[in-house]
C-alpha cells in the first residue's frame, strides 16, 4: 500500500493518544483489503486501559483547548482541513484498499468528509449565547453555550473517514477534546487523520485514534469512565440500543445514527430517465452499504415495466471490480457475513414469489464481489422489506395509490432516509410531509451534504449531523440568573 502514496509517511498503524503514536498492549490485529483478501497492515490493538490513559490525557487537553477563542480553533482546524483535501488522492488511496469502494468515490469520501471540517472549523466562531428579558425588576437573564467536554466516537467501516469528521468537526469547533475508536475494519483511514492533525497543529490530546479490535470493551469503557460526558456512534440499531443501555447509568449525553430501510418511490407522473439515475446513485453508491442506501424501491403500477427496464439496463452497465483500477463502478462487498445477507435476502424473495431481472449470484471474480442484482414482483411479506439488505440488490415493488405506499413506505422500525420522484406539486408536499423519516430527497438521490442536518428519526437515532444544528450536540447549555 506505501508503494501506492505519493507520501508514504501518512500511512500510520500505531494509535494516536496524547499527542504520541503508541503501540498496542494487545499487539496488532491484521485490516485485509476486501479486492483481494491479502493483509495490507498490522494495527495497534489498544487494551481497555489505554482507552482510560487516552480519555485522561483528552479530559486534560480539553481544559486547554476550550480557552482558546472560535477563532483560534478555526484556524487550526482550517489547516486540518487544507491538509486533506491537499493529501485528497493518498487519503482516497488508503480508504479504497482497505474499505473496497472505487477510488473516485474514496476521494469523494474524503472530500465531503473535510467539508465537516471546514464547515464546522466556520461555525467555532459563532457559538452564540443568548439573553432572555428577566422574569423579575432586578433580574438579568443569560444564557452560555459551552463544549460538553470530552466526546468519544465509535464508527462503522463503511465511510471510513466521513464517519469520523462529521463528528469530529463539530465537537473540536465547540472545544471538545475527542477520542475515536475507529471500525477494526478500517483504521488506517481514521489514523491518517491523525496524521494530519498532527501537522495541522492541533494540540496534543485534542484529537486521539485508538484502534482496538475489542469493540464492545472499548464501547464499555466509553459509556462507563467519567470522563467520557458524550458518546456519539454510527453503526446498526442493535448496538445502538446496547450503547444507550451501557451509557444510562452515567446520563451520558447520546448521538446515534443508526441504521435505516430507505424506501425509494417512484410516482407515474415521474421524470423516469432521472428517476434510475438516482436509483442508481442511492443503490449502488458504496455497493449498496449506506445507511441512507434505497432499500426498497416502490413503483407505481402504470411505469413499472417501464423503470425495471431502464433500469436492468443502467444496471448491467456497472462496472465491478477491484476499486484501485481505473473505470470501477463496483467494489466488493466488505465481508463474507455481507455477502451472505445479500444471498439471504434474494433467496427469500425468490422463494416467496419475486423473480430475478438480472443478477444475483456472486460474481466470477470470486472473494466477496457480487452481481449488482434488480428483482422484480417484491412484496412487504418479504425480509428485504423490514431488513436493510446493506448490498447491491434492488427489489422492485408495486403499489397503485399514494395512501397505499405511503403506508407501506412508513411500515419500518425505521426512519433515517426516504426518496420519492414525483411531478405534481401537491403530491410533492403531501408524500414529503406524510414520509415519516428525518431526510426527504425530492427528484433527488443523494441527500448527504456538510450544510443540512442529517440524523433518523424512530429508531434510526438520536441527534443530527452537519448544518448549524449540528454543533449543538457538542454543547451544554448554562443559564445564568443576575440579581442586579
Ligand atoms: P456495522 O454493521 O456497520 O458494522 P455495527 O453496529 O455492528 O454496524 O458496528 C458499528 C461499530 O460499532 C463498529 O466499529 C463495531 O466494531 C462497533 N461495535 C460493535 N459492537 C459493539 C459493542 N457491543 N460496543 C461498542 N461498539 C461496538
Amino acid at each position: 500500500l506505501k508503494s501506492l502514496l505519493k507520501n508514504p509517511e501518512l500511512l500510520a498503524t500505531k494509535a494516536y493518544i496524547g499527542g504520541q503514536w503508541v503501540d498496542g498492549d494487545n499487539g496488532t490485529f491484521a485490516v485485509t483489503n476486501p479486492a483481494r483478501g491479502d493483509v495490507i497492515a498490522e494495527v495497534a490493538d489498544l487494551s481497555r486501559a489505554q482507552v482510560a490513559g487516552a480519555i485522561a490525557q483528552a479530559e486534560a487537553a480539553q481544559k486547554e483547548w476550550a480557552q482558546y477563542t472560535g477563532k483560534e480553533r478555526a484556524a487550526i482546524m482550517r489547516r486540518w482541513y487544507d491538509l486533506m483535501m491537499v493529501n485528497a488522492e493518498d487519503l482516497g488511496r488508503i480508504l479504497t484498499a482497505e474499505q473496497g469502494k472505487p477510488l473516485a468515490e474514496a476521494v469523494g469520501e474524503v472530500a465531503y468528509g473535510a467539508s465537516f471540517i471546514e464547515f464546522f472549523a466556520e461555525e467555532a466562531k459563532r457559538i452564540y449565547g443568548e439573553t432572555i428579558p428577566g422574569h423579575q425588576r432586578d433580574k438579568r437573564i443569560m444564557v452560555l453555550k459551552q463544549p460538553i467536554g470530552v466526546a468519544a466516537s465509535i464508527t462503522p467501516w463503511n465511510f471510513p473517514n466521513a464517519m469520523i469528521t462529521r463528528k469530529a468537526g463539530p465537537a473540536l469547533a465547540a472545544g471538545c477534546a475527542f477520542v475515536a475508536r475507529p471500525a477494526a475494519e478500517t483504521p488506517l483511514s481514521a489514523l491518517v487523520l491523525a496524521v494530519l492533525a498532527e501537522q495541522a497543529g492541533i494540540p496534543a490530546g485534542v484529537f486521539n485514534v485508538v484502534p482496538s479490535s475489542r469493540a464492545s470493551e472499548i464501547g464499555k469503557e466509553f459509556c462507563e469512565n467519567p470522563g467520557v460526558r458524550k458518546l456519539t456512534f454510527t453503526g446498526s440499531t442493535e448496538v445502538g440500543r446496547i450503547l444507550l443501555k451501557q451509557a444510562a447509568d452515567q446520563v451520558m449525553k447520546c448521538s446515534m445514527e443508526l441504521g435505516g430501510n430507505a424506501p425509494f418511490i417512484v410516482f407515474d407522473d415521474a421524470d423516469l430517465d432521472a428517476a434510475v439515475e438516482g436509483a442508481m446513485m442511492c443503490k449502488f453508491r458504496n455497493n449498496g452499504q449506506t445507511c441512507v442506501c434505497a432499500n426498497r424501491i416502490y413503483v407505481q403500477a402504470g411505469v413499472y415495466d417501464a423503470f425495471a427496464a431502464k433500469l436492468k439496463v443502467a444496471v448491467e452497465n456497472l462496472k465491478v471490480g477491484d476499486g484501485l483500477t481505473a473505470g470501477t463502478t463496483t467494489g466488493p462487498l466488505i465481508n463474507a457475513d455481507a455477502v451472505e445477507k445479500v444471498k439471504e435476502h434474494i433467496e427469500d424473495v425468490a422463494t416467496k414469489g419475486g423473480a430475478i431481472l438480472t443478477g444475483g449470484l456472486p460474481h466470477d471474480l470470486g472473494g466477496t464481489f457480487f452481481q449488482p442484482t434488480v428483482m422484480t414482483g417484491v412484496t412487504q411479506d418479504m425480509k428485504v422489506a423490514q431488513e436493510e439488505t446493506f448490498g447491491p440488490l434492488a427489489p422492485l415493488f408495486k403499489f397503485d395509490t399514494v395512501d397505499e405506499v405511503i403506508h407501506m413506505a412508513n411500515d419500518t422500525i425505521f426512519g433515517l432516509a426516504a426518496y420519492f420522484y414525483a411531478k405534481d406539486l401537491s403530491r410533492v408536499y403531501k408524500v414529503a410531509e406524510a414520509l415519516e423519516y428525518g431526510i426527504i430527497g425530492v427528484n433527488t438521490g443523494i441527500i448527504s451534504t456538510e450544510v443540512a442536518p442529517f440524523g433518523g428519526i424512530k429508531q434510526s437515532g438520536l441527534g443530527r449531523e452537519g448544518s448549524h444544528h449540528g454543533i449543538e450536540d457538542y454543547l451544554e447549555m448554562k443559564y445564568i440568573c443576575m440579581s442586579v
